[in-house]
C-alpha cells in the first residue's frame, strides 16, 4: 500500500481540517462495520480491539493535536502522521507493559486514516470473496494468521522462502502458497486468472486453455494420491526391516492439533509457542499459556507432546515486546538468547509449561542452543519455577527437556550437549541457514539455501550418530524431515523422530515404509 503524502498540496487550513473531518468520519463508518464482521467471523476480543480504535479517535485531544499541525502549516496526511508517530513513540518508551502494547494500535490508524485520506484501496484480507488469490511484496506471519482459509484459494509474495515462517505457517494452514515471485505485485492485476502451483513454485497469469487443462488434470491426480494416502492414516511408519519411526506433526496453535490427529499424527514434534503473540496486540500471560499448552496435551491423550519455547527474534519480531532494533537480528537476541536475557518472562512460560505437564505428556524443547550454558541456565530458572510452584501448592510436573540443533556450532559439539538433556531434534532450516551462511528468508541468495548440501548433512549425521552414542532420542523437526530425497539417508542414520508439517504427515509415513 503506497501512502507517500509528498505530492498532497496544502490549501488552507479550512479545507485541511474539512478532508480531515470526512476522514475521521469515513474511517469510523469503516471500522464499526469490520468490528461487526469480525465479531461474527473472529470473536469478540478481535473486535474489540478495532472498536478500541474508534474510541481513541474520538478523542478529542488527539484531534485538537493533529488540527493544530493543520493550522501550523502542515497537509492533513502530514497532521495524522506527526501526531500519530509522536503517540506511537511516547507509549513505546513507557514502561507500563499494557500501556506500551497500545502503541501499535497508533500506527494503525495512522495507516488507516492515511489511506483514507489518499484513496488508498485498503483490503481486508479477513473478508475477502471466496476463490480470491492474494498478491502481496510480503505475507507476516501476523498477516497468514488473519487469512480467512476458507475463502483465499492461494498467496504469492515477493519476498520469502520456503522455510521462511511465513511460508511454514501458510503450509499449516494447508493454503497452496509460492514465494519468492519477483514483480508479482505490478505484473499481476486485479481480477486476473491466476494458477497457483505450490509445489513447483510456479504463478500462471491468465492461463491459456491447453495450461489449464493441464492443471486440472494435475489437480485430480493430487486429489487421487490424497485419497490413496489415506490408507497411511493408521498405519505406522515402519521400514521393510521392521524398524518403526515415529512421525509427528508440527503446530503454531492449539487449534492446529486436529490436522495433526486426522492426519495420523502420532506427536507433536514442534509446538511453535512463539505464534501465540502474533495477531494481537500484547503478550500472553500464564494463565492463557498454560489454558494452551494444557489443551495441545489434552486433546493428544497421552501422545508425546514438544513444546518449544518462544523462538521469537530473527524473522519473527513481535512489535510489542520492547526489542532493540539490531543490524542483524537472525544472529542476535533471538529465542533462548531473548529469554535467558528476560528470565520474568521466560519463567512465565517456564512455569506454564510445568503447569501444564501435569496434565499430559509434556516436554520442553529448547531453540538456537549453541552453547552448553544456555542449557544449564536454564535448568537453573526451571528449579527456580519448580520451587515456586511447590510453595505454592500448584501441582506441575518436571517435563524432559531438549534442544533444537539447527546452529553450526550445536552440532558440533552435540557429543558435549547430549550429556545434558533427554532428547535432541534438528531443526534443518535453520541449521541449513547458519551453515550455509544464508538468510533462510532471501531470495537473493536462496541458490545457496540448500539443505541437501554435504555440509549440512554432514552436521545432520554427526548430530544423529551423536545422540545416538549418548542413547538420547534424536528427531527432525525442520522442513527437511519431510523431504522424500533424504528420507532414506536419515533412516539409515537411524532418527527416530520425523516431525513435519501436518499436511506432510502421510506422505512421510508412505516414505518411511519404503525405505530399507
Ligand atoms: C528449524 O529451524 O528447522 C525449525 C524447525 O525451527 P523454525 O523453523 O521455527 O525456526
Ligand atoms: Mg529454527
Amino acid at each position: 500500500m503506497n501512502l507517500d503524502y509528498s505530492a498532497v498540496k496544502y490549501k488552507t487550513a479550512e479545507e485541511e481540517k474539512a478532508r480531515l473531518e470526512k476522514a475521521v468520519e469515513e474511517y469510523g463508518a469503516k471500522m464499526r462495520e469490520t468490528a461487526k464482521k469480525l465479531k461474527k467471523s473472529m470473536g469478540e476480543k478481535e473486535a474489540e480491539i478495532l472498536e478500541g480504535h474508534i474510541a481513541m479517535l474520538s478523542d478529542s485531544l488527539m484531534l485538537a493535536r493533529i488540527n493544530e499541525n493543520v493550522e501550523s502549516g502542515c497537509v492533513a496526511e502530514a497532521a495524522v502522521d506527526t501526531v500519530c508517530t509522536e503517540l506511537y513513540d511516547l507509549f513505546f518508551g513507557l514502561d507500563d507493559e499494557t500501556m506500551r502494547c497500545r502503541a501499535s494500535d497508533f500506527k494503525d490508524i495512522k495507516d488507516n486514516l492515511l489511506a483514507v485520506l489518499l484513496g488508498v484501496e485498503k483490503a481486508d484480507i479477513a473478508f475477502v470473496p471466496k476463490g480470491s488469490v492474494l498478491i502481496a511484496k510480503e505475507f507476516t506471519p501476523s498477516i497468514i494468521s488473519r487469512i480467512n482459509k476458507d475463502n483465499v484459494s492461494a498467496i504469492v509474495a515477493e519476498a520469502g522462502e520456503r522455510t521462511s515462517h511465513s511460508a511454514i505457517l501458510a503450509r499449516a494452514a494447508g493454503i497452496p502458497a509460492v514465494f519468492s515471485a519477483t514483480c508479482a505485485t505490478q505484473l499481476i492485476k486485479n481480477g486476473d486468472l491466476l494458477l497457483v502451483d505450490g509445489f513447483r513454485g510456479r504463478v500462471l497469469t491468465n492461463p491459456r486453455k491447453t495450461e489449464i487443462a493441464e492443471y486440472s488434470k494435475k489437480q485430480r491426480a493430487y486429489t487421487d494420491e490424497k485419497e490413496e494416502l489415506k490408507a497411511f492414516i493408521k498405519k505406522p511408519a515402519v521400514t521393510k526391516s521392521g524398524v518403526k519411526k515415529e512421525v509427528f506433526g508440527n503446530i503454531g496453535n492449539a487449534a492446529d492439533v486436529k490436522s495433526v490427529i486426522q492426519s495420523g499424527g502420532e506427536g507433536i514434534g514442534l509446538f511453535r509457542t512463539e505464534f501465540l503473540f502474533t495477531g494481537r496486540i500484547s503478550e500472553p500471560g500464564e494463565e492463557e499459556q498454560f489454558e494452551a499448552y494444557s489443551t495441545v496435551a489434552k486433546s493428544m491423550d497421552g501422545k508425546e507432546v514438544i513444546i518449544r519455547t518462544f523462538d521469537i527474534g530473527g524473522d519473527k519480531r513481535i512489535d510489542y515486546l520492547k526489542t532493540e532494533k539490531e543490524d542483524n537480528p537472525l544472529l542476535g537476541m533471538r529465542a533462548i538468547r531473548y529469554c535467558l536475557k528476560n528470565t520474568g518472562f521466560f519463567k512465565t512460560q517456564l512455569r506454564a509449561l510445568l503447569r501444564a505437564a501435569y496434565f499430559g505428556n509434556i516436554k520442553i524443547m529448547l531453540p538456537l542452543i549453541s552453547s552448553l550454558d544456555e542449557i544449564r541456565n536454564t535448568k537453573a530458572l526451571i528449579n527456580e519455577c519448580s520451587a515456586e510452584l511447590d510453595s505454592e501448592g500448584v501441582p506441575y510436573r518436571m517435563a524432559p527437556l531438549g534442544i533444537m540443533i539447527e546452529t553450526p556450532s550445536a552440532a558440533l559439539i552435540s557429543d558435549l550437549l547430549a550429556r545434558e538433556v533427554d532428547f535432541f531434534s534438528i531443526g534443518t532450516n535453520d541449521l541449513t541457514g547458519y551453515t550455509m551462511a544464508v538468510d533462510r528468508g532471501n531470495a537473493a541468495v536462496s541458490s545457496l539455501y540448500d539443505t541437501l548440501n554435504p555440509a549440512v548433512l554432514r552436521a545432520v549425521e554427526m548430530t544423529i550418530k551423536n545422540a545416538k552414542s549418548a542413547g538420547i532420542t534424536v528427531g527432525m523437526c525442520g522442513e527437511a524431515a519431510a523431504d522424500e530425497r533424504l528420507i532414506p539417508r536419515l533412516v539409515e542414520w537411524g532418527l527416530d523422530v520425523f516431525s513435519v508439517a501436518p499436511s506432510s504427515i502421510l506422505k512421510t509415513k508412505r516414505s518411511i515404509c519404503k525405505c530399507e
